[in-house]
């Protein structure tokens, strides 16, 4: 019992510490070109009825360091893990509230709200470096994220292993479907389709003691009969690739489109995208009212 209240309040220090630089109106130095973005108005979005907004991220690889040097053709989908880091904090900085596609799902069902501000961080295939690298800077940041996983991989020296999964489930992440073999379900009849879709949810609920109700279409790969079968296997919501946007309607709940960041981006690229900004806050109003406090090293009287 006491050796918990002493994790406990340790755990309570190291994140009141980790939080304590972040707090608005603390910014990191940001340039004079992102600072104009951070504090442009929000963007237009001119919503129908029935639309709502939530940016989908879009992830595959967060890496130590870029993976072209290992003659690998996928450095667009490696993201380094300073970028990932410079993101989290500005989607932090702006009010961000990350949450899981599991809860947009049960926004749509009218069993839960969603946040102000809500973004969505997902992750596709199930790499290590995803548990490895990406994990620990969610976990600094006290960020949730939603893992897509195809379940053949798991546990292959490239990929996540059950073990991990269920610690990262432990730890708020929602891991969801990606199929069990990566098969584009463009070119899938409906006998593999179904399998892809069914097993995967089966194998997934059936290691991680969880219900899982989200899918991610592998390739972003989707052709007509494959909404109905997603839903028809128990799932609540499917999301796909593709399109900037992050307007969304209940009827496009089993496509739900995501944005890809890609490792050439910049922070600039990453912020341009993002439908809220930071005017009128405190982090981006003008010096002479945030100017309370004397300025340091200025004399007494
Ligand atoms: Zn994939």
């Amino acid at each position: 019992m006491r050796r918990w209240t002493i994790v406990g309040l340790t755990l309570a220090l190291l994140l009141m510490t980790a939080m304590d630089g972040w707090a608005l109106g603390n910014s990191p130095p940001y340039d004079a070109k992102i600072m104009e973005q951070l504090c442009a108005p929000d963007a237009v979005l001119n919503l129908k009825e029935g639309e709502f907004v939530v940016p989908v991220l879009l992830y595959h690889f967060v890496g130590r360091t870029t993976l072209e040097k290992n003659g690998w053709s996928i450095s667009s989908y490696n993201v380094t893990a300073a970028d990932f880091e410079a993101q989290l904090a500005l989607l932090r900085q702006l009010g961000y509230h990350p949450v899981t596609v599991r809860e947009i799902a049960a926004a749509l069902d009218g069993t839960g709200t969603l946040p102000e501000r809500p973004v969505a961080i997902t992750f596709d295939d199930g790499w290590r470096e995803q548990y490895e690298v990406a994990f620990p800077i969610l976990q600094k940041y006290g960020m949730r994220a939603t893992f897509f996983v195809s379940t053949a991989f798991v546990g292959y020296p490239r990929f996540m292993s059950w073990e991990e999964l269920a610690e990262m489930r432990d730890a708020g992440m929602e891991i969801a479907s990606h199929g069990r073999k990566h098969v584009n379900l463009m070119d899938a009849d409906d006998k593999e389709a179904w399998r892809e879709i069914a097993l995967s949810k089966e194998k997934l609920e059936e290691e991680l003691g969880v219900p899982v109700v989200s899918f991610a279409y592998a390739f972003g790969g989707w052709r007509r009969g494959l909404s109905g079968m997603v839903e028809r296997a128990g799932y609540r919501i499917a999301v796909g690739v593709g399109g900037g946007s992050a307007v969304h309607r209940a009827g496009t709940r089993y496509y739900l489109r995501r944005m890809e960041v890609s490792g050439r981006g910049t922070l600039l690229t990453f912020l341009r995208r993002l439908p809220w900004r930071g005017a009128g806050t405190p982090l981006c109003s003008p010096p002479e009212e945030n100017s309370s406090r004397r300025p340091r090293g200025e004399p007494v009287d």
